[in-house]
């Protein structure tokens, strides 16, 4: 499988009782891989990934069980190297008991192997993405902004379509959250796709005037 243009294979994967969107983002000219979020249903997510894709990083956007569930089964897959903001560490090592809460059984994740940072530049193959820590929904919580070819921002649950991510949850900060969104998504171009965590897709331009939260 090989594709002459340069623009990036993008495939969402609906994962979990929370409907995670999990995205698989692969070079087309080196077919290597990354995943966003691989929250629940580890093998669904790896049926996704055809033959000659390697996975250089697992990627998440927070540390909240609907975005970390899947993520063991994923790893033992692709080897994968597991990142996360480091602020989000001591949620992630609360899995079991994040679990417990909402009624359901996780095991400890694996451990993270890379603290991912603000404005960090991530590559694979020739493809590069740029990390924008965005606390509120959590104290960790990051976007990640695809660069090149057709641009697109991966928002997690900071920012849904006209909606914005609850703060009600562990180290949640909703005035954080609202600065966030305003001072490092709003401030991208208009025409910017938005994929968040749950839900459809939009754009930055769209949420500008459609937002309840952010007027
Ligand atoms: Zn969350
Ligand atoms: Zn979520």
């Amino acid at each position: 499988m090989r594709f002459m243009s340069n623009q990036v294979i993008h495939k969402t994967v609906v994962v979990g009782s929370l409907q995670c969107n999990c995205a698989i983002l692969i070079c087309p000219k080196t077919l290597e891989a990354i995943i966003i979020d691989p929250g629940d249903e580890a093998e669904k997510i790896i049926s996704h990934l055809d033959p000659g894709v390697t996975v250089k990083y697992l990627l998440h956007t927070h540390a909240h069980f609907d975005h970390i569930g899947g993520t063991a089964g994923v790893k033992l897959a692709t080897h994968g190297m597991i990142c996360l903001h480091q602020a989000d560490e001591m949620i992630y090592k609360q899995l079991p008991m994040q679990g417990r809460m909402f009624g359901m059984e996780f095991k400890d994740a694996p451990p993270v192997e890379k603290f991912i940072e603000d404005n960090e530049e991530l590559y694979f193959g020739e493809q590069k993405l740029e990390v924008l820590h965005t606390p509120g929904h959590s104290p960790g919580s990051v976007c990640f902004r695809l660069h090149g070819g057709e641009e697109r921002v991966f928002s997690g649950d900071t920012l849904f379509r006209q909606s914005v991510g609850r703060s009600d949850l562990w180290g949640g900060d909703s005035s954080l959250l609202i600065r966030s969104i305003k001072s490092r998504l709003m401030t991208l171009d208009d025409e910017l796709r938005v994929y968040p965590g749950h839900g459809p897709a939009t754009r930055i331009g769209e949420e500008k005037r459609k937002n309840p939260f952010l007027s």
